[in-house]
């Protein structure tokens, strides 16, 4: 393609909320094409659409079938990428859209969390080459059997990262509405402070525990393809955070940031007979209907029973309730409880696996909060507590500060 480079640009729902934003999105893609860049764009459906998608098929039924879902939520970016190409035709650029099956984004077919298996990018290369913008609707594509899927909530930017490896873009820049990774969520700490890079495993830790800005599989793939990603602003031209791999990253601070999450459930299965495969059984069975178990907790056990507690998505909370108070039947196990005002919060950084001690400062600021810690879990470069959703705002700045975060602690490796 006579050496002219290819950049993957994402915009968010917010990006394009209305037709004042979806023009200023075209001017930006002008400017990039104006640099003679070849630009592949991905982007979400208007503003809240998905969410109201969901709203109205829940309307109708209360578990309409994952199929169906899908059909009625790809239509949400169709309806964008459409509007975004006639915005650049009336800017005078060549561009086309295009949904995500008719450009080749293969995935399995788990209906609402499809996973991307193929990317074909054929077609894209001969519109680039013609000199198009080429506009894809993100967080959908079609699985072996030619249905519609998509790919969970937040999936366009694993659209976008999947074409850029497959394209072999040089960048791929997300485009939302705040300007890069904080060290924690700015409405609730506005000292966090901007992060100028951060590495594929420490934003995987920070997008599983709950940072909002870029879906978990979409930094899989990046870190998997080698991908840099760029994420800034849609509506500034400054420097967002650069997404790259450890080598790449000079200063190693201890920490990266505080995130939380309060989308998520505890179930408890009580008095459960303390036997070989109890647990192997209910996680088999909740693991079967593609159920993601994030925290899990056994207790001691006192009289050969215990209890066994585990954080899912609320999203999932219905069919996980269900498939545990079977199992519990089974068992004879003592009653089942759910609890959806949890939050869970974590501490993520490079840096702690080299520095003992992050665990206990980080309990110490929730002691000297008052706050309880009702369950714990960690990786090599991450701490998560699970405490009540309402202290959620007082535990993320209490951690924040204790580590002196909005100061940029930062530790030369
Ligand atoms: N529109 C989808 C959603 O709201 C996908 C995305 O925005 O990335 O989740
Ligand atoms: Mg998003």
């Amino acid at each position: 393609m006579k050496g002219a480079r290819i950049i993957v640009q994402k915009y968010g729902g917010t990006s394009v909320a209305d037709t004042e934003r979806i023009k200023n999105v075209a001017r930006r893609i002008a400017e990039s094409r104006e640099r003679g860049d070849h630009v592949v764009v991905v982007i979400s459906a208007l503003g809240d659409t998905t969410d109201r998608l969901i709203k109205l098929a829940h309307s109708i039924s209360e578990r309409p079938r994952e199929r169906e879902m899908d059909m009625l939520l790809a239509t949400g970016e169709q309806v964008s990428v459409a509007l975004l190409s006639m915005a650049m035709h009336e800017l005078g650029y060549e561009a086309i859209s295009f949904t995500g099956a008719q450009v080749g984004i293969v995935t399995d077919s788990s209906h609402t969390k499809a996973k991307i298996l193929d990317v074909k990018v054929g077609r894209i290369l001969e519109e680039l080459d013609k000199g198009s913008v080429v506009i894809v609707a993100g967080f959908q594509g079609v699985s072996l059997d030619d249905q519609i899927t998509t790919l969970g909530r937040g999936g366009s930017d694993t659209t976008a990262v999947a074409l850029a490896a497959a394209l072999g873009a040089g960048v791929c820049e997300i485009y939302t509405d705040v300007d890069g990774v904080y060290t924690a969520d700015p409405r609730l700490v506005p000292e966090a402070r901007k992060l100028p890079r951060v590495t594929y495993e420490e934003m995987l830790e920070m997008a599983a525990t709950g940072a909002r800005v870029l879906q978990l599989r979409s930094v899989e793939f990046a870190r998997n393809y080698g991908v840099v990603i760029h994420v800034r602003s849609s509506f500034s031209g400054e420097e967002g955070t650069w997404i790259v791999g450890d080598e790449e990253r000079m200063e190693k601070a201890i920490i990266s940031g505080v995130t939380h999450d309060v989308s998520e459930a505890k179930v408890t299965i009580f008095d459960v007979p303390d036997r070989p495969g109890v647990a192997a059984g209910l996680f088999q069975a909740l693991a079967a209907e593609n159920i993601n178990v994030d925290m899990i907790i056994q207790n001691v056990s006192e009289d050969q029973k215990t209890a066994i507690s585990f954080t899912v998505s609320k999203e999932d909370l219905r069919k996980a309730e269900e498939i545990t108070r079977k199992m519990a039947e089974k068992l004879q196990a003592g009653g089942v409880s759910v609890d959806q005002s949890i939050a869970k919060v974590s501490l993520v950084g490079a840096g702690m696996r080299t520095h003992p001690g992050v665990a206990a400062d980080m309990f110490a600021a929730l002691a000297e909060s008052g706050i309880n810690i009702e369950m714990i879990s960690t990786s090599t470069i991450k701490i998560s507590c699970v405490i009540r959703a309402e202290d959620a705002k007082k535990a993320v700045r209490a951690i924040h500060k204790k580590f002196g975060l909005e100061r940029g602690v930062v530790m030369r490796a």
